[in-house]
């Protein structure tokens, strides 16, 4: 079997997301691996194109994200034991850049969640679809318990 030199744990720190987190973890320990986390902030529902331009009135919205996803993200890591450099918090596309940080950083397995409570077709459009079929390295998604 292969051996994991690096996981990217991917966090959308919904509350179900726990168990994804245990996994990635469990991994990272099982095959000596190092363990770095994500979080993207997801800026395309706050962005409002329909002025015609991309209107900056949620700046002030998308800082207070960063800065509460950081809080979290830090807080994660300690419970994890995962290094300050192995903590990416990006904005963006969360599938976007997901794929491109492993791709940066030679990572070898993402961890992700799946809901799949609308079967396969209705996954179109998903983060967790969305890397599973971009990604360059492995992908395990672990079934969120929500459906
Ligand atoms: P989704 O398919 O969009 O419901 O998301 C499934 C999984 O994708 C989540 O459990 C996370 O592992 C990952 N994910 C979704 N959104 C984000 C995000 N904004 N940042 C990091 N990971 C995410």
């Amino acid at each position: 079997m292969r051996n994991y030199k690096h996981i990217l744990l991917a966090m959308d720190f919904f509350e179900n997301d726990k168990a994804v987190a245990e996994r990635a973890k469990d991994l990272a320990d099982k095959y000596q691996a190092k363990l770095s986390i994500i979080h993207v902030v997801d800026t395309m529902p706050i962005t409002d194109s329909g002025f015609g331009t991309d209107v900056p009135f949620n700046l002030d919205l998308t800082k207070e994200l960063m800065a509460e996803a950081k809080k979290k993200l830090a807080k994660l890591a300690e419970n994890l034991g995962v290094a300050e450099e192995g903590i990416w918090l990006e904005m963006g596309s969360p599938k976007t850049e997901i794929i491109r940080v492993s791709e940066e950083d030679n990572v070898d397995l993402i961890v992700i969640g799946s809901h799949g409570r609308h079967g396969l077709a209705l996954l179109l459009g998903s983060t967790a679809n969305g890397v599973l079929h971009h990604a360059n390295c492995d992908v395990l998604a672990v079934r969120l318990q929500d459906d």
